[in-house]
């Protein structure tokens, strides 16, 4: 009996990381051979007060469109206090003066959600972890401990905002600043794990004047250049609702992607309210279209849909950039709506799953408790 187990221990414990590679290389293989019309790599399923549809009801949303999908909940909820807004419980950030608040569950919601799928519909998403404030020092931590108990999950973390027009103000306690050493504890645990991070960071105060430096441009890229370990993605390539792209701002991307010291940076061109910039004029268009076409592998199309009620509402935004798939060839096209994403998830995923296995201390223990019985 006792060599008959250790037989079948053994073989579990070859088999576990063979099997993981193998279903790693069906997930990776099924994507490139599907004809979906992107991957969306900022979604969230819910919305300010955790509210969304189902994921399984959100893969019909996907349906024959969207691939793959890296997807989280909102890390700020939006408190309703009775005082401040009676009766009219608010369900948006801006719908309310009351504050906002970490709500570090949705990390387990968003884990639990996925969990409830197939492994086949487990392939088409990248979980992302956000539930944490980034200005406390345990913000890696909280990252470390999510990982521990939902290992297999998570890809990357994100989206969380440091400097956000109309929300950054809204959160009590110390503001979030790209110069606490709270992100760069968080970075640095990103780095080392490999998980994907998915930054927001308004480029700019609103409102600001013409042609000055932009107020956090100087800071994002020293933030960038003390992470280069990292796998870092500027959401809305740092624009916002009002935070306009200046007359420069396809310049002063481009200063990044010319640096190689910025050569871990991506840029993700979601949100319908950054869309309606780039595809504002013929012009406009045509310069983030030829930025893209210059440094292809460097920029992922994103919806950042919010708790979507319909596959029409879920492809909105990527049916809004249709002046700008016109616009870049073929081999571009594909790169920022599918290959992107495929590489830099695929590469997360990698990572993540290889650190779990090595710091996981339920994976080491099983491993440690199979040990003695297969050296018998
Ligand atoms: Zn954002």
């Amino acid at each position: 009996m006792k060599g008959f187990a250790s037989r079948c221990v053994k073989r579990l414990f070859l088999a576990g990381p063979i099997a993981a590679l193998f279903l790693f290389n069906a997930a990776s293989s099924w994507s490139q051979s599907s004809n979906y019309e992107f991957n969306d790599s900022h979604f969230h399923l819910t919305n300010n007060i955790q509210e969304g549809p189902g994921i399984r009801e959100f893969v019909g949303m996907m349906g024959d469109k969207a691939g793959r999908v890296a997807v989280f909940g909102v890390p700020l909820q939006q408190e309703w206090s009775y005082r401040v807004d009676g009766d009219r419980a608010p369900s948006y950030y801006l719908h309310s003066d009351a504050p906002l608040y970490y709500y570090s569950f949705t990390d387990a919601t968003i884990a639990m959600e996925y969990k409830s799928l197939t492994k086949e519909q487990q392939a088409r998403f990248d979980p992302m972890i956000t539930g944490f404030n980034p200005a406390d020092m345990y913000a890696a931590d909280h990252v470390r401990r999510v990982l521990e108990t939902f290992p297999g999950v998570f890809t990357g973390i994100g989206e969380f905002a440091i400097h956000k027009e109309f929300v950054s103000a809204k959160i009590p306690g110390e503001v979030a600043s790209l110069q606490n050493p709270a992100l760069d504890r968080l970075l640095d645990f990103a780095g080392q794990v490999g998980l994907v991070v998915l930054i927001h960071n308004d480029i700019d105060v609103p409102f600001a004047k013409e042609g000055a430096e932009p107020a956090y441009l100087g800071e994002m890229k020293a933030l960038f250049k003390r992470h280069r370990n990292a796998t870092i993605i500027w959401a809305h390539t740092g624009l916002g609702r009002t935070v306009r792209p200046g007359k420069n701002h396809t310049t002063r991307i481009e200063e990044i992607l010319k640096d190689p010291n910025f050569d871990h940076v991506y840029f993700d061109l979601a949100w319908d309210e950054v869309a309606k910039y780039f595809v504002g004029t013929p012009e406009t268009t045509a310069a983030i279209g030829a930025l893209i076409q210059r440094y292809p592998d460097r920029f992922l199309f994103g919806t950042d849909a919010v708790a979507p009620a319909d596959q029409s509402k879920y492809l909105a935004v990527f049916n809004q950039y249709q002046p700008l798939w016109n616009s870049l060839d073929a081999k571009t096209s594909r790169k920022v709506r599918l290959e992107n994403y495929q590489r830099i998830f695929d590469e997360g995923r990698r990572k993540v799953r290889n650190w779990e296995s090595m710091h996981v201390p339920t994976l080491k223990s099983n491993m440690a408790r199979e040990t003695p019985i297969s050296s018998n």
